[in-house]
């Protein structure tokens, strides 16, 4: 080793001998910081390294795909460890975007709701109302039906007017009113129509969950996808670390920001409500462990709702995993809590943010909205054009 390192210094002239960059030499060891290596983080750091950028990558938890993360379990079940995740998107970008590095599995999701001590398929359906009412009815008289039950309302403002105006009171209280209060911990009156909003009423067969163009799951996994992601030369992951323990070591030139902001901002304006979930996860000695996906219990339990993650991954196994969901006040932040007195302590944050100068802040948590994985994409896709064209 002396040998070739001596042959080598013979081989340099005094103004060829490579220097070991340092801070002294060089101003930044990276070009990019990004905390959290979820969807927002990731596909942030992957365009950036592709530009030919250095990207630092780190996340506090022990794994990269942030809360769409999926492994195998004790029993080699292929699980979502933070609750199903099912990719759907209208967005023919995205979609692309990520067919780079992933392979796709079509799959279409469906849940069914338990009411009155009935399996039926929510979004309630022509066959939800013909099955609970124990009826025959065509589209066209679904569609009187629910002309006949909603209750007019001058604005929809809250997730209580999207529901009662369309389907009245009764199906509001079988199917929402007591799912959301769960999952809130908030009556559907003090949260944003948006929220109920994304649960459509149809008054044909259709029980897909979701209506998107594009609905599929990654043939591998979630987790194997970001991998994928990440594996460019010009990516450094880091794992189990906090940012804020880093930052001041290792200088980096911009930052991108992918967790509370809140908490980016030591709670200057104090905090802002996240819901979170407690996950309790089973595996059953069985094939199959119930008849859809995913069953929702919007007035049973002290959870929402069980998923069954062979439905979504398409694993064959003789044994089954599955998992609870039990909504918390506190916890890991999963769900930004759409409502007008959370937005106006979000408006000074964003305000905050806007003039932070070298950190863009991304995502669900970043940017407190309620995003699906797709917009998250969208958003991260959106930003780093905006990088490129300053650059
Ligand atoms: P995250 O995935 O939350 O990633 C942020 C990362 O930042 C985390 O890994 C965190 O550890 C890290 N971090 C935070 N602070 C720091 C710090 N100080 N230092 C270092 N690292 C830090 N979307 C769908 O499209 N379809 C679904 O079916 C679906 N189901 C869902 C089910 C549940 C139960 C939940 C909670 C969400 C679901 N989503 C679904 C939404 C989806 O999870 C999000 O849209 C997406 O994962 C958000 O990505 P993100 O990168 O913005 O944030
Ligand atoms: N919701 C409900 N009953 C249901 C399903 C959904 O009341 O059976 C309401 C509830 O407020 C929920 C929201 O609609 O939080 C959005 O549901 P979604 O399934 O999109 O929630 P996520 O998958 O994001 O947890």
């Amino acid at each position: 080793l002396i040998d070739s390192a001596i042959a080598a210094k013979s081989n340099m002239t005094a103004t060829n001998i490579p220097q070991a960059p340092s801070i002294t030499t060089r101003d930044f060891v990276f070009d990019y910081l990004i905390v959290g290596a979820g969807f927002s983080g990731s596909a942030i750091a992957e365009r950036l390294a592709n530009d030919g950028k250095t990207v630092l990558i780190v996340d506090k938890r022990n794994h990269i795909g942030g809360n769409a993360y999926d492994c195998y379990d004790e029993h080699g079940v292929l699980i979502h460890k933070y609750g199903p995740h099912i990719f759907h998107t209208n967005s023919r970008e995205v979609f692309e975007y990520l067919s780079r590095f992933t392979q796709w599995r079509a799959y279409e999701h469906r849940v069914l709701a338990s009411v009155d001590g009935q399996l039926v398929p929510i979004p309630i359906n022509l066959d939800t109302i013909n099955k609970l009412y124990g009826m025959n009815l065509t589209s066209f008289q679904a569609a009187e039906f629910f002309n006949s039950i909603g209750e007019p309302r001058e604005y929809i403002r809250t997730s209580e007017d999207v529901v009662v105006s369309k389907v009245g009171r009764e199906l509001y209280e079988k199917f929402f009113r007591g799912y959301t209060r769960k999952q809130w911990g908030l009556d559907p009156s003090e949260l944003d129509k948006s929220v109920i909003a994304r649960i459509p009423t149809r008054t044909n067969r259709d029980d897909r969950y979701f209506t998107d163009i594009y609905q599929a799951m990654p043939r591998h996994g979630f987790t194997r996808m970001f991998e994928n992601m990440l594996a460019h030369p010009n990516i450094k992951v880091m794992l189990n670390t906090d940012y804020r323990e880093i930052v001041k070591a290792i200088p980096c030139r911009e930052m991108v920001y992918t967790g509370p902001v809140d908490e980016f901002f030591d709670f200057r304006y104090g905090k802002l409500p996240y819901r979170s979930l407690d996950f309790k996860h089973e595996t059953h000695h069985t094939s199959v462990f119930q008849p859809a996906p995913v069953i929702n219990y919007p007035n049973e339990h002290l959870y929402t709702r069980v998923t069954e993650f062979k439905y979504l991954t398409g694993q064959e196994h003789h044994k089954t995993s599955i998992v609870y969901e039990f909504p918390q006040e506190s916890g890991d932040p999963y769900y930004p809590v759409p409502r007008p007195e959370n937005q106006e302590i979000y408006k000074q944050y964003k305000a905050l943010a806007d003039t932070t100068a070298g950190v863009y802040f991304v995502g669900r948590l970043a940017t407190y909205k309620y995003y699906n994985m797709d917009q998250c994409v969208a958003q991260a896709l959106a930003v780093y054009k905006q990088i490129a064209l300053k650059a």
